[in-house]
């Protein structure tokens, strides 16, 4: 089912003594998700991700704005009427309830002509189970089962009524960290064997890039960039995105352009064709450094980190906001640990520069 927001805004009132200043949590979103994907919507805490999703579910009404499923405006339905399945961070399983009852909750609850006979049910809630592997635990409570086996319960019981959309808010944060990759990998499992268009909301950029077909970054209830994980990986729109995503972080640099140039400090560093003379943020991905005898680019060397396959090079510079530079090489190179000095080239296509003002991206 293709999903679309149509100059989506939704505006709480401030709150509190004083002058009270309203919320915008989202702000005239406008995109489409694809019959079949699954979209990880990304930002920071506060960004207006849940909003965002609960605008979806209809547990929230819209200040302004339509929500489209297939060419059905359904931004009026109550949300038992959209046919949405929702997973939250906090499993919120019935704790009295066994594996089984949990799952056939939904499907109990459907009334007059979709209601459905018993082994019907039982047998859907066995099918979502086995899908979520956690059909040898149907007669466990809750409080029998890890956090790994409850949150695949309540991802069950979000699909066993087959919904039209998957709309999962935060889903692995409850998780230890094993737990989590392995809960995406099967997230992703599902959603691909089921095919059901999927919003997946996380705070986390390595899990959203790892699990998405398409990212929608936010940040103040702003839409900042959509894609695919490696497309705004390589070409982030603006420093904000260009921030948000990569592990070690990308390194920002004050710097400045002067005649198709790129200064560090008085280090001419890189060419910057078409860019007018101006100051700019210089950012630079961890794997964008070449480690060079006679670099341009001079650092202080702080520490190397050799990691099997890569080497981690620790350093600083003055005109780097980063409090440590982390530069990502081969481990086939060779670095003195006990150098003052290191100095790098930069890979072009590593490289992006922004306006200082609002740090939107210079081509
Ligand atoms: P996220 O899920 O990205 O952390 P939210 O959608 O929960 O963000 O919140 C977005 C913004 O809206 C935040 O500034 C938050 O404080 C505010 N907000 C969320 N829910 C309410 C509410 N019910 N009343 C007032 N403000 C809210
Ligand atoms: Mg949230």
């Amino acid at each position: 089912m293709k999903v679309t927001l149509q100059n989506l805004t939704k505006k709480y009132p401030g709150r509190g003594k004083g002058p009270k200043t309203e919320v915008i949590a989202a702000n005239d979103l406008n995109f489409e998700i694809p019959d079949g994907k699954l979209i990880g919507l990304l930002g920071p805490s506060g960004c207006g991700k849940s909003t965002t999703l609960n605008l979806l579910s209809g547990l929230q009404t819209p200040t302004s704005g339509r929500i489209f499923f297939g060419d059905e405006d359904v931004t009026d339905l109550p949300p038992q009427e959209r046919g949405v399945g929702l997973v939250f961070q906090n499993y919120a399983l019935y704790p009295h309830l066994t594996v089984r009852q949990n799952i056939l909750f939904p499907l109990q609850n459907l009334k007059g002509a979709a209601r459905l006979s018993k082994e019907v049910m039982e047998e859907k809630a066995l099918e979502a189970a086995r899908l979520v592997q956690i059909d040898g635990l149907m007669e466990r409570k809750p409080a029998e089962l890890s956090g790994g086996q409850q949150q695949r319960v309540a991802i069950a019981r979000a699909l066993v009524k087959m919904p039209r959309i998957l709309l999962l808010d935060e889903p692995l944060s409850n998780l230890d960290a094993r737990l989590r990759l392995q809960t995406r990998e099967e997230i992703r499992r599902i959603q691909r064997e089921t095919k059901i268009t999927t919003v997946f909301v996380t705070h986390d950029q390595e899990e959203a890039m790892s699990i998405s077909d398409q990212i929608v970054v936010m940040k103040d209830g702003v839409i900042q960039q959509i894609g695919r994980p490696q497309e705004v990986y390589d070409e982030p729109i603006n420093l904000f995105v260009a921030k948000f995503l990569g592990t070690p972080p990308i390194n920002v640099f004050m710097g400045r352009v002067k005649n198709q140039r790129l200064y560090i400090g008085d280090a001419d560093v890189l060419e910057a064709p078409g860019v007018a003379d101006q100051p700019v943020w210089a950012a630079v991905r961890p794997e964008g450094f070449i480690l060079e005898k006679d670099g341009p680019l001079a650092c202080a060397l702080t520490g190397v980190e050799v990691m099997g396959r890569d080497i981690t090079v620790v350093a600083t510079h003055p005109d780097c906001e980063n409090t440590a530079i982390r530069a990502i090489i081969s481990a086939e190179n060779q670095v003195d640990a006990g150098a003052h000095t290191v100095r790098f080239a930069l890979k072009p296509h590593k490289v992006f520069l922004f306006d200082r003002d609002a740090g939107a991206r210079l081509l």
